[in-house]
């Protein structure tokens, strides 16, 4: 498969946030910045505990395709939510980060301009078909 990031057709939509863009961590996200206590990773521990952003940010990774910071320009980021869909050579993904110097949310969102997703090419493929055989 190729990379996800290389011959874009399309700009990358780009967008920086106080609070995640994706759904997930969105809640413990606000408990975090009220200094209440998050559940502790259940491969670390268990139970809840008060902690920092660079704790609660820990096992997150950088992405290296797009390390910097939108807000600030530091390097210092955490991808804590990325996803792809191919179909048929075309693509659509999204990725959101969160730099730990400025606590902002980056987010990156990319789709090629003929992209269908998976359901909707089937759902083409198949309308086609029948006009076909109607015919
Ligand atoms: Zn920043």
């Amino acid at each position: 498969m190729q990379p996800y990031n290389k011959d874009l057709k399309a700009p990358v939509t780009m967008e920086v946030n106080p609070s995640p863009k994706a759904r997930v961590h969105r809640v413990e996200w606000k408990k975090v910045m009220a200094g209440d206590p998050v559940e502790i990773n259940p491969s670390v521990g268990s139970g809840y505990r008060v902690m920092t952003v660079e704790e609660w940010a820990n096992r997150w990774k950088r992405n290296e395709d797009f390390p910097e910071c939108l807000s600030c320009g530091g390097g210092r980021t955490k991808e804590h939510f990325f996803t792809q869909t191919w179909c048929r050579g075309r693509k659509h993904w999204e990725s959101e980060t969160l730099c730990l110097d400025c606590f902002m949310f980056n987010h990156r969102t990319y789709v090629d301009p003929d992209f269908m997703t998976p359901e909707q090419w089937e759902k083409k493929h198949w309308e086609g078909v029948a006009t076909a055989v109607t015919r």
